[in-house]
């Protein structure tokens, strides 16, 4: 067929965004495919394999015969299982019931924006902020409500920034804490004092993004509006496994819901993936029931290779950069530079072959920043930076 036919398409897929960290992914593979030396800061993606007695449980799975179709919403047991680490971890109490297994983080985010958003609808996200909320939120054709965040507040949210940018329209609010691309994290007086003021906001729900959650640096703690009675009954959870467990190319998230709007998510969950596939869900078992020191120990990991990258960038002369309080992405400012960031990111990639994503692609308040992943072996980081400092010359 050939590519200049055109399709008559629903005007919203105009406005749907994407993710610029796959368009430099796919790039920098080209590069390589060159036979060009890339080393890649662009991807989120924790640079381990999965444990191993997780990849164990998930072939086990398929030599069990677990083929088939699962429940839309995922097999009992994860669900429980679910249930019980998120009692462990956020000391809350939910009904296995109200966990619903997805094909990834992501999917959550798609479900809970598809439902709340429409004309006249407004949704409040931070920006910069990971590129899928603004992009989902124009496609439903609510109104997206930027809440800024900055690097002299350390791109933490704050319950008074939230609670001003809600009117009678607003119909969400996405935190993400720890937060991608900044390494931001709400304090848990912050998540406290949002749950004191949404009180008065009974028409307001959360989705509260924590798929970085056991991603804190020393001296940070997690705080979920689900801690907070006055939201427990309206917020929506969204984690997974992919960032915890090193486990992205599984494609295994998970939503905590309200009640009420579970069978609206089978319902969706039914229209567009029937479910995730079932070895897949019994190696998410053997992930939350299993030791967890891997955890512990990626964590560390990161500790020591922000330090690396975060000290190395304040080396650079026109680059400054704050701690992350949590994930693993450094967001230096480039002002110093002269140059926009798209440019940088562009020019960093072909000249040095670093690939970085510029801030812009995480909406306009990110312009003037870089987001470097350190999820990447301290020998890349050493030699990414050392290629960052000839960037200057
Ligand atoms: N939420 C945030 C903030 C992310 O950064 C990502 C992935 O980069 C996701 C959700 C999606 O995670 P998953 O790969 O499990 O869909």
């Amino acid at each position: 067929m050939p590519d200049t036919m055109s399709f008559d398409l629903a005007p919203a897929l105009d406005r749907l965004g994407t993710e610029t960290a796959f368009e430099v992914l796919a790039r920098a593979k080209a590069l390589e495919d060159q036979g060009r030396s890339i080393l890649n800061l662009g991807i989120g993606q924790p640079d381990f394999p999965t444990p191993p007695h997780i990849v164990e449980a998930g072939i086990k799975a398929l030599r069990d015969g677990h083929h088939g179709y699962t429940a839309a919403a995922g097999i009992m047991p994860l669900r429980e299982a679910v249930a019980s680490d998120v009692h462990r971890r956020l000391g809350v109490t939910i009904a296995a019931n109200q966990v619903v297994i997805v094909p990834g983080g992501k999917v959550t985010m798609y479900l809970a924006i598809s439902m709340f958003g429409r004309p006249g609808v407004e949704i409040v996200y931070p920006n910069p902020g990971f590129p899928i909320y603004e992009s989902m939120i124009r496609y439903s054709g609510a109104t997206p409500v930027p809440l800024p965040l900055t690097a002299a507040d350390g791109f933490a949210p704050s319950a008074a920034g939230i609670l001003s940018r809600i009117t009678p329209a607003t119909r969400l609010v996405i935190l993400n804490s720890p937060a991608n691309p900044t390494g931001g994290v709400m304090p848990p007086a912050e998540v406290a004092a949002l749950a004191h003021g949404l009180a008065a906001h009974s028409h307001v729900t959360i989705l509260s993004d924590e798929i970085y959650s056991q991603l804190l640096r020393p001296g940070h703690v997690h705080a979920s509006p689900l801690q907070h009675t006055e939201l427990a009954e309206r917020t929506i959870l969204l984690d997974g496994w992919s960032k915890t467990y090193a486990m992205t190319g599984w494609r295994l998230g998970f939503g905590v819901w309200p009640r009420a709007l579970v069978p609206m998510v089978e319902k969706l969950a039914v229209n567009a993936h029937s479910c995730v596939n079932a070895s897949a869900q019994w190696a998410g078992i053997a992930a939350l029931t299993g030791p967890q020191d891997c955890v512990a120990e990626m964590a560390r990991t990161f500790d020591r290779r922000q330090r690396a990258m975060v000290d190395g960038l304040n080396r650079l002369p026109g680059w400054a950069c704050v701690e992350p309080a949590g994930a693993f992405y450094a967001f230096p400012s480039i002002a110093g530079l002269g140059l926009d960031a798209r440019a940088v990111q562009q020019r960093l990639l072909d000249d040095q072959g670093v690939a970085t994503i510029a801030g812009t692609s995480f909406g306009s308040d990110g312009a003037g920043h870089i987001r470097l992943s350190y999820a990447a072996s301290d020998a890349t980081i050493a030699e990414a930076l050392d290629r960052l400092a000839r960037f200057q010359a």
